[in-house]
């Protein structure tokens, strides 16, 4: 892995300074070795995840008086951005965990839950999970057919989720479940009667995070896991689904960053028709391109990062970030791959996998169909303010 030197640093505090130079060296010097063998075993790698919540990067947003590290969303998408340099896949179990789980259970949880739940997904003891999405309900979200029902001291819940990062190890669930039709939210956990999670869903990158369904069958849970009010969810999941899409955006940017490292060192050793083919106008224009438009990625996603926080919505900000980041990620990794030929097609100069990668951050957290109709609308709203 190259230094990185190329790129323009986003580090507007000490602080932020600090936590990259350590996230930078954990990926250089652990991450990196491993991301092959886990991706290619589709394996989320737990002694991993359990070193990144001994540097407290399980805990990165929540507070440092309750356990946390106490940074930022600016800071949560450095981690991002570092981590999926070597190994998307890890980081996107890492990020359901960090973001969709903690950060989503920190903010709408009280003060019972927080000291109860805290300490084991902090020190890496339990994997956590959301479930949002349904085998037949994605981007219409509202439509959601897994109903909460009241009973006695207990919420009794039905239904199904599908396409849920960490779903096959997780050993807690954060579940958007309609209670009289209004969204709400509770923690569920593993030994919850009526909870399961068969098998494991294949899928195309991302591999060494685990993809799985939740289903319950009138599964019990205590009130007291009740996360914030009755109806409250819905504020819960936008408010959150600002931190998912920066950090996704991260995800795109990391990738883009790595990928042009390699096709320059590829470009720059690799010799037709007698010179390097940095020479050839058409190899120039993939790096060159490559290179402006991760660059405003970077731009983009990191000054709305300083502009977003749970005190502080943007959703125009984090919809844009995402919609144009993502297209860059998979098509800088494309860019790799034609500039390497053959050799980005196999396996050995990791483009492959990137690419494969890539592709997830159009889909996930909202595709670019669910961004352009979010921000068309705010806009539109915006305009008449
Ligand atoms: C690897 C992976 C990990 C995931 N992890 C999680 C997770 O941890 N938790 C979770 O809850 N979900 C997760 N998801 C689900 C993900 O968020 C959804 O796949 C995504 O929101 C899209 O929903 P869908 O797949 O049902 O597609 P649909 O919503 O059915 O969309 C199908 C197509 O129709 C388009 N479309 C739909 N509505 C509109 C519209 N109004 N205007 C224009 N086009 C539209 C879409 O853009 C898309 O092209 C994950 C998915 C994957 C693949």
């Amino acid at each position: 892995m190259a230094s990185s030197a190329l790129f323009t640093l986003e580090n507007p505090t000490e602080e932020h300074h600090m936590l990259r130079q350590m996230v930078r060296g954990f990926t250089r010097d652990v991450v990196e070795p491993q991301a092959e063998e886990f991706n290619r075993r589709a394996e989320f790698n737990r002694a991993l995840f359990k070193q990144c919540a001994e540097l407290g990067l399980l805990g990165l947003t929540v507070p440092a008086e309750d356990g946390g590290a106490g940074m930022d969303l600016l800071g949560a998408v450095l981690v991002h951005h570092e981590l999926s340099r070597s190994d998307p896949g890890f980081t996107l179990g890492y990020l359901a965990h960090a973001i969709l789980f903690v950060n989503n259970f920190y903010h709408a949880a009280n003060a019972e839950q927080r000291a109860r739940f805290l300490p084991g997904v902090l020190d890496g003891t339990r994997i956590g999970c959301m479930g949002m999405t349904e085998p037949g309900v994605g981007t219409d979200v509202m439509g959601m057919g897994t109903t909460a029902v009241r009973d006695g001291s207990d919420y009794v819940l039905n239904g199904q989720k599908a396409l849920i990062t960490n779903a096959p190890e997780a050993d807690i669930f954060l579940i958007y479940a309609k209670l009289d039709g209004r969204m709400t939210t509770f923690v569920l956990e593993r030994d919850f009667e009526g909870l399961s999670t068969p098998g494991k869903t294949p899928k195309m990158g991302m591999r060494a995070s685990s993809l799985g369904e939740v289903i319950m069958e009138n599964c019990r849970v205590p009130a007291a896991n009740l996360l914030g009010e009755e109806g409250g969810g819905l504020v819960h999941m936008m408010r959150n689904l600002e931190a998912e899409r920066l950090t996704l955006s991260a995800m795109s940017l990391g990738i883009a960053d790595r990928c042009i490292e390699i096709m320059i060192q590829y470009a720059h050793e690799r010799q037709a028709f007698g010179r390097s083919i940095t020479q050839l106008g058409q190899i120039q224009r993939y790096i060159a391109e490559s290179y402006a438009q991760t660059e405003a990625a970077r731009a983009l996603i990191y000054t709305v990062a300083r502009d977003c926080g749970p005190g502080k919505r943007n959703r125009i900000g984090t919809d844009a970030a995402k919609l144009f980041a993502a297209p860059v990620g998979k098509q800088v990794a494309d860019n790799a791959m034609q500039v390497l030929g053959g050799w980005g097609y196999c396996d050995e100069f990791k483009v492959e996998r990137f690419l494969r990668d890539a592709k997830l951050l159009e889909i996930g957290g909202g595709t670019l169909e669910a961004h352009q109709k979010n921000l068309t609308k705010d806009l539109v709203k915006a305009r008449a303010q």
